[in-house]
């Protein structure tokens, strides 16, 4: 087939770029005069010869004016029809293009070869191909090329068409949204998405160490709240811009990962002096007074630190990570950085599992108690127990109440907890009771500010004194002075409702709180236990070469016994680990005492087996 000036032009768009191919299907090859030679008989020449006119006419309508490019391409790779779209395309004159082999236009890999020969085996009707062609001025313009055989009549590839359609544009465009996606308009900074991207570059990097600063600033809502919105995004615009000066030329990544949290990412750290010393560079270089819009504002960062090898890390890992530590800096005051430390992490771990796991614990009976003596310091009675909760944990051991009383109290399981606490100790004691009439002996259980609150102690605690038949004087509660006072539990009326039933209530650790008698002494309060920390001052025997502390620690229990007593109320001493302490807390007045000295916390059968001895 030769070039040359077309026939009646068709319209374009019956050669639209992406049906272009089906279009010249329809058309079908050109028919040639070898096609029509072999055929004998009554055959109508003329009519042959017009109908191959025809064709081909129809034909180079398609292909010259064809919105997109197209060429003829022979088995040499040697171009022999080019269309007009393909010359302004590549910034040729359609003459030029002929002859000229297409390794001047594009390079040809060995996909491409292999892709022609399954075209040749017919394996394939047609291949498509997104390659870079060498505009005319050396540019790249970028194509997908659409390759279709043409055979002779015996079936042997002749040429091969190839349609070319520019989508330097689409890809342009698509560029620009690829780097929308990947970048925080606001900023401009690298987004979270893109951030994500890069950690997980860095974590495939084998044998490098990975730092990671995420970075929160520090009460940025009252910026935006106080100043408005405006100045908010202008303040995390001078952030962004503060943080790419000083840490992109050293090649990390600075991003914006979310409302005002950024990350500075380092691929290849040298260790953790190199974090540490970057997160202190970021906690001084947004430190400084920022001006926005006429206005000095100041403002903070908190920046949480992980670095670590890449090996056996993971960015998902490295995140949580990074974010857990920024947490510990913000509790820990802000505008400060704290280092990952994966003690931290294990104890906080542990922390969530248990208070998990809390309530089913109970059902599945984990928790016991035990009872820890008190002790008449004047007689030398056994007068009563507290009940002490533990948690026999199946996977953690034995679990002391500090490691999660106060995650109960948070997790609010305390109140199912102490319930099942309350019930427990009163039936032993009852049991004792029963046992041992003459013992008559009491027991003070702990509760928790929030059972206060989250529950009706006084129809609870009738409840189970009448189910466990216990006589409510053998029954005391210990509440903390923050427990009565603090603003979650005022649970004045309730101890007034408890009183008047006959219940005891002790003041537990007292003198580590409010230490405020006077106002206690306006509630029905009968014992105060003293705390461990005032009872130390009493280690030394009688031997008067004391301390100055224990002098004054000494005074001043002395003092509080008496003023107790005035206010009719008793007095407990706790943590007594000496036979010389309990001697002198005696001689200051203290009415009972509970500690080491006179018995650890055990469980009810050692208490048993005390009360058999009489
Ligand atoms: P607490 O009520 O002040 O209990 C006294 C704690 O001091 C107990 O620790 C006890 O074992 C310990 N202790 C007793 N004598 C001595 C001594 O001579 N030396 C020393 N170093 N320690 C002594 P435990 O059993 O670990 O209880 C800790 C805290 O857990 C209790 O302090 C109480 O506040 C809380 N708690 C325990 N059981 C319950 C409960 O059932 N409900 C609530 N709400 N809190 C509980
Ligand atoms: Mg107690
Ligand atoms: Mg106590």
């Amino acid at each position: 087939m030769r070039s040359g000036p077309s026939g009646p032009p068709g319209s374009p768009e019956d050669i639209g770029a992406l049906d272009a191919l089906g279009a010249l299907d329809a058309l079908g090859a050109p028919l040639t005069l070898e096609d029509l030679s072999g055929l004998d008989g009554p055959v109508d020449r003329r009519r042959l010869e017009e109908a191959l006119r025809a064709s081909e006419n129809r034909f180079r309508a398609a292909f010259v004016d064809a919105g997109i490019g197209m060429a003829l391409v022979d088995r040499d790779d040697v171009i022999i029809e080019a269309n007009p779209a393909l010359a302004e395309m590549l910034g040729h004159t359609v003459p030029e293009l002929m002859r000229m082999h297409i390794h001047q236009l594009m390079d040809v890999e060995e996909r491409a070869r292999h892709l022609y020969r399954q075209l040749v085996r017919g394996e394939r009707d047609r291949v498509r191909l997104e390659k870079r062609l060498r505009h005319r001025q050396g540019h790249a313009v970028w194509t997908n090329i659409t390759v279709s055989l043409i055979r002779d009549s015996t079936g042997e590839p002749l040429y091969t068409l190839a349609m070319v359609e520019d989508v330097s544009e689409a890809r342009r465009l698509g560029d620009r949204l690829h780097y929308q996606s990947m970048h925080d308009p606001l900023t401009g900074l690298p987004n979270r998405a893109l951030f994500f991207e890069r950690l997980a570059d860095a974590c495939a990097e084998a044998d490098q160490r990975i730092g990671l600063c995420f970075l929160d600033l520090d009460g940025f809502q009252a910026v935006n709240d106080t100043l408005g919105h405006p100045v908010g995004d202008e303040l995390l615009v001078g952030v962004a811009r503060r943080l790419e000066q000083r840490f992109s030329p050293r090649g990390h990544l600075v991003a914006r990962v979310g409302g005002d949290e950024f990350a500075v990412l380092v691929p290849r750290s040298a260790g953790a002096e190199e974090l540490t010393a970057l997160a202190a560079e970021v906690v001084e270089v947004l430190g400084t007074p920022y001006d926005l819009a006429g206005q000095r504002v100041a403002a903070t960062a908190s920046v949480g630190v992980v670095e670590r090898p890449v090996s056996g890390s993971s960015p998902t890992v490295l995140v949580r990570d990074a974010d857990a530590t920024l947490c510990w800096a913000k509790s820990d005051g802000r505008s400060r950085w704290a280092l990952y430390d994966p003690e931290r992490i294990a104890t906080q771990m542990t922390r969530q599992v248990l208070a998990t796991t809390m309530r089913p614990a109970l059902e599945r009976g984990e928790f016991l108690l035990e009872y820890q003596p008190l002790v008449e310091l004047a007689t030398g009675r056994l007068q009563g127990v507290e009940a002490l909760v533990r948690w026999r944990h199946p996977e953690f051991g034995r679990l002391a109440p500090d490691r999660f009383i106060q995650i109960a109290e948070e997790t609010g399981a305390i109140v199912p907890l102490g319930h099942w606490v309350l019930e427990e100790a009163c039936r032993q004691t009852r049991a004792w009771l029963d046992h041992f009439p003459d013992a008559q002996l009491l027991v003070s259980v702990n509760l928790a500010a929030r059972q206060f609150r989250d529950s009706d102690m006084v129809a609870d605690v009738a409840e189970v004194l009448g189910h466990t038949r216990l006589p409510s004087r053998l029954l005391q509660l210990e509440l903390t002075e923050s427990a009565v006072m603090g603003p979650a539990g005022r649970p004045v009326q309730a101890l007034h409702a408890l009183d008047a039933m006959g219940v005891r209530i002790a003041i537990d650790d007292f003198g580590t709180g409010y230490s405020n008698l006077a106002y206690l002494s306006r509630l029905p309060v009968h014992v105060l236990k003293l705390a461990k920390s005032f009872v130390e001052g009493f280690r030394s025997e009688l031997d008067g070469d004391e301390t100055p502390r224990e002098a004054v620690d000494e005074k001043i229990v002395t003092a509080l016994v008496r003023l107790a007593h005035v206010l009719g109320i008793t007095v407990t001493a706790e943590g007594v680990e000496s036979a010389g302490q309990a001697e002198r807390l005696r001689l200051t007045g203290c009415d009972s005492a509970q500690g080491w000295h006179f018995g650890k916390a055990a469980p009810a059968e050692e208490i048993t087996r005390l009360l058999g001895r009489g």
